[in-house]
């Protein structure tokens, strides 16, 4: 009981020096983000996997719906359909959009379908972590003042091929609805790997060439600016300082310092000209089943058939079948998770929740190019 009425008092003086009232200023988000991921990915208490283009990920779709609403948001659904093999299959986008002092938008996009359930994975950190903390980060924004306008996007069908991000960059340019916008974040994998990076795109435009081209984009198009990216580094260094701060991996082969390939829902972005960042938990410095590519996520024994911890790979590289993945993998689920990493997804999850509010509500860490 003393601790209680302790915090509650100094929680008061924190809150009388900063000069805020709102109630929003009482709330943990990366806490509740944290309960959002429960309901996404939990298949008792949540939804459990949810496959592109199944009953589940129209579940999702529907949770979402009811969650962005109950925030007061006006929920656009964008259905869409696409080809998969000899199948034509459709899923829908959520789009929520809050209004801020300018008309300069940033888009924060996080896909809410998951793959791997034949594996056993539940999709808890691809993508369940960033839909989790996207939904608990638009939650908080309705409460605030922003300086920018803020669109959130959540792309149903990434995992068969970016599906519902190239239907929305498609259709936003056709509809110039992309002239305002001046940086896009997407939030992939948030959680579970043992850094959290942020990166920017890729320098050398052929690393996304044949995405640009399905949405009938060419190389004056394409932008790989840094400046997001940057940004982004620098909110996580004020909220988190330099000990929990923004990983920028350094140059490997084939993916110069802090740039990343075309394999998510950013690429259709910068091919039409948006900055990007990309923030996904992962670990660049082992050397994996395709080199230094950020695809093995941990160095954690239970991740690997046995990991060559001097040589940062696998013990044997032609025999190695686990790679030190978590997504797509049985070990995507919450329970595995916890038993790996105590408490690690909690953290990222809340790191990432403050660290982008801090970056969304101030008008001074983009730098507009
Ligand atoms: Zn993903």
């Amino acid at each position: 009981m003393k601790n209680g009425i302790i915090s509650l008092l100094s929680l008061s003086v924190l809150v009388g020096i900063s000069g805020c009232n709102s109630d929003s200023d009482t709330i943990d988000y990366g806490k509740k983000a944290s309960s959002y991921l429960v309901e996404i990915a939990d298949e008792v208490e949540g939804i459990g996997a949810r496959e592109a283009s199944t009953p589940e990920e129209a579940a999702m779709g529907n949770w979402l719906y009811d969650t962005l609403t109950g925030f007061g948001y006006d929920v656009e659904v964008q259905p869409f359909t696409y080809q998969k093999g000899d199948k034509l299959l459709s899923s829908n986008n959520y789009i929520v959009e809050k209004q801020g002092a300018s008309e300069k938008t940033i888009v924060l996009a996080a896909h809410y379908d998951s793959t791997g359930s034949d594996h056993g994975s539940l999709g808890a950190t691809d993508n369940g972590a960033g839909v989790a903390a996207a939904v608990a980060i638009a939650e908080n924004l309705m409460q605030e003042t922003l300086p920018y306008t803020v669109r959130i996007l959540f792309p149903g069908a990434e995992e068969n091929g970016l599906n519902g991000s190239l239907h929305y960059v498609r259709q936003a340019l056709a509809h110039n609805q992309l002239d305002n916008v001046i940086a896009m974040i997407n939030y992939d994998t948030v959680g579970g790997g043992d850094y959290v990076y942020v990166h920017a795109a890729h320098s050398d435009y052929a690393e996304y060439q044949s995405t640009c081209e399905k949405l009938g984009l060419t190389e004056s198009d394409y932008n790989s600016q840094t400046h997001i990216r940057d940004a982004m580094l620098q909110a996580s260094i004020d909220v988190k300082g330099e000990d929990g701060k923004y990983t920028v991996h350094p140059a490997f082969p084939g993916y110069p310092e802090g740039e990343t390939g075309s394999w998510s829902d950013h690429a259709g972005f910068a091919c039409a000209g948006i900055p990007i960042a990309y923030v996904e938990a992962t670990n660049f410095n082992i050397n994996g089943e395709y080199g230094f590519d950020g695809y093995s996520q941990t160095t954690n024994p239970n991740a690997w058939d046995c990991y060559d911890a001097e040589n940062k790979t696998a013990c044997d590289r032609d025999t190695e079948s686990k790679w030190g993945k978590i997504w797509h993998t049985e070990l995507d689920r919450l329970d595995k998770l916890e038993e790996l990493f105590p408490g690690r997804v909690d953290q990222q999850l809340s790191n990432n929740v403050n660290i982008v509010l801090r970056l969304l509500t101030t008008g001074t860490y983009i730098d507009e190019k």
